[in-house]
C-alpha cells in the first residue's frame, strides 16, 4: 500500500525522537507521513521530553504518551530510579526510547539535551518528593527541585519550546477549610519544604508564562497516585523504606516488613483514619497526555491553567486496607500507633475541570488499581 519512500519514512520514525547528529539532510525524522493513493497528508509527529521519566509516575507516563502517537526523549539522573524502568517502557511500547541520563541541575548538561533533541513540550517529573526528608534536608530539596525547574523553563525560553506540564501536588492546598478540593480553593502555607518548593515552581510557571510570549504552561496537581501498569512490567520501586502507604501495604503482604503501622485513628473522620483520593497511576499517565494535547492543540483558555487529577472519590487509610486485603484475597498485619507528624486529616479532589476541560477522567476503579499494585509486588518479589 505504501510506497518505498513512505516506508522509509516509518521505518525512520519507529525508532523515536532521532538525535539531531544522526538525522539525514533529506528529511525530517519527526515527520509522520501517511500515504494514500491519490493523497499524501504531511502531519507533524510530536516529541516530548520527560525529564524524571524513570520515576514512578515518568515512566506511566512515556508508555501513555508513545500508546497516543507521540515520541518521547526520557532523562533522568537516577538518582532516586532505575534503568530497569525505561526497559519496561520499552518491552511495553516495543519503542527503543532514547534515555540519557542527565541531572536537570546541571544547565550545561541539559543544555546539551536541548540542543541533541527537537522537542515542543516537556513534562517536567524530575524533583525530590519525600516530605519527611523534605523537613530534615530543606536546602537539598530547595535546590534539587527549584534549580531543576528553572534550568528547564529557562532553556525552553532560549531555545523556543512552548509548552511545559508541571507535576505539582494537591500538597498545595494543605489543611482546606472544605471537601473537595477546587483549583480556586486558596493555597494554604505549604507544611513541608517539598510543599513549598511545588508551590514556588507553580507560581514560577504563572510568572514565566505572563512575561514570555510563546510559553505555555499546564500544572497538574495530583491526589495520591497508586497502582502499577496492568502489564506489571513498571511500577513504584521505592527505595529503602516505603514512606507512602501502598508499598508499605505491599510490601507488608509480601512479607518483606513485618506489619504495616496506621498513622492514627482519632480522626474526625466517620472510622478515625485519615482521608485520601487515590488515584490509578495509569491514570495519571493519561492526564499528561491530555494536558499536552491540549497545548498541541492550542485549545487553551489561558496559557497558564491548573488541573486537580484526581477521582473526586475519598478513602479512608483503614477502608483502602481492607479493600486491598478482599481484593486480593491476603493478609496484610497492622496496627494502630500515632499520628504521623504533617499529616493533614483528609483531602480529595473535585476533578471537575479537568474532566470538562481536559476531556479526561479517572476509570480504573479502586479495586483495579489494587489489585495492579499486589501484580506488581509480586512481579518484584519473583513471586509468579
Ligand atoms: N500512612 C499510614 N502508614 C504508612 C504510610 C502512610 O497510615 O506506613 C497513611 C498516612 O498517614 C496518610 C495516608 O496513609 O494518611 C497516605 O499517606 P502517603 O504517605 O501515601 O501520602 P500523603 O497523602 O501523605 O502524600
Amino acid at each position: 500500500m505504501f510506497s518505498g519512500r513512505a516506508d522509509f519514512f516509518f521505518a525512520a520514525i519507529r525508532t523515536g525522537c532521532v538525535p539531531a547528529s544522526a538525522r539525514k539532510r533529506r528529511f525530517c525524522p519527526e515527520m509522520l507521513i501517511f500515504v494514500s493513493v491519490k493523497q499524501r497528508i504531511i502531519m507533524e509527529k510530536q516529541c516530548v521530553l520527560v525529564t524524571g521519566g524513570a520515576g514512578y509516575i515518568g515512566s506511566h507516563t512515556a508508555v501513555e504518551l508513545i500508546a497516543a502517537g507521540y515520541d518521547v526523549v526520557i532523562a533522568d539522573d537516577l538518582s532516586n530510579s532505575d534503568l530497569r524502568a525505561v526497559e519496561g517502557v520499552r518491552r511495553i511500547t516495543g519503542v527503543e526510547v532514547p534515555f540519557e541520563q542527565v541531572d536537570c541541575c546541571d544547565r550545561e548538561a541539559l543544555g546539551r539535551l536541548f540542543r541533541q533533541y527537537r522537542f515542543d513540550s516537556v513534562i517536567h517529573f524530575a524533583a525530590s518528593k519525600a516530605v519527611g526528608e523534605s523537613v530534615h534536608e530543606p536546602l537539598k530539596y530547595y535546590r534539587n527541585n527549584l534549580t531543576s525547574f528553572l534550568n528547564v523553563v529557562e532553556l525552553m525560553r532560549a531555545t523556543g519550546r512552548p509548552n511545559i506540564v508541571f507535576s505539582s501536588s494537591c500538597t498545595v492546598y494543605g489543611e482546606a477549610d472544605a471537601q473537595p478540593v477546587t483549583e480556586r480553593t486558596p493555597r494554604k502555607p505549604a507544611t513541608s519544604p517539598y510543599g513549598n518548593t511545588k508551590q514556588m515552581c507553580e507560581d514560577v510557571l504563572r510568572d514565566a508564562v505572563a512575561a514570555y510570549e510563546g510559553l505555555r504552561g499546564i500544572a497538574l496537581r495530583y491526589f495520591n497516585p497508586i497502582g502499577a501498569h496492568p502489564s506489571a512490567l513498571i511500577g513504584e520501586q521505592p527505595q529503602g523504606m516505603p514512606q507512602n502507604l501502598v508499598p508499605y501495604v505491599t510490601q507488608t503482604a509480601a512479607g518483606i516488613r513485618e506489619c504495616l503501622s496506621i498513622f492514627g485513628d482519632d480522626y474526625p473522620t466517620p472510622d478515625g483514619s485519615n482521608i485520601r483520593d487515590y488515584i490509578d497511576v495509569t491514570d495519571l499517565a493519561r492526564a499528561h497526555v491530555a494536558a499536552i494535547r491540549r497545548m498541541c492543540g492550542g485549545a487553551r483558555r489561558a496559557d497558564y491553567e491548573v488541573f486537580n487529577i484526581g477521582t473526586g472519590r475519598g478513602v479512608s487509610v483503614l477502608e483502602l486496607v481492607r479493600r486491598f486485603e478482599q481484593v486480593n484475597g491476603v493478609k496484610v498485619n497492622h496496627r494502630i500507633v500515632g499520628r504521623r507528624e504533617g499529616d493533614i486529616v483528609a483531602i480529595w479532589a473535585d476533578p471537575t475541570l479537568a474532566n470538562e476541560v481536559l476531556g479526561w477522567r479517572a476509570e480504573r476503579t479502586l479495586d483495579q488499581t489494587l489489585a495492579s499494585a499486589w501484580a506488581w509486588q509480586k512481579h518484584l518479589c519473583g513471586m509468579e
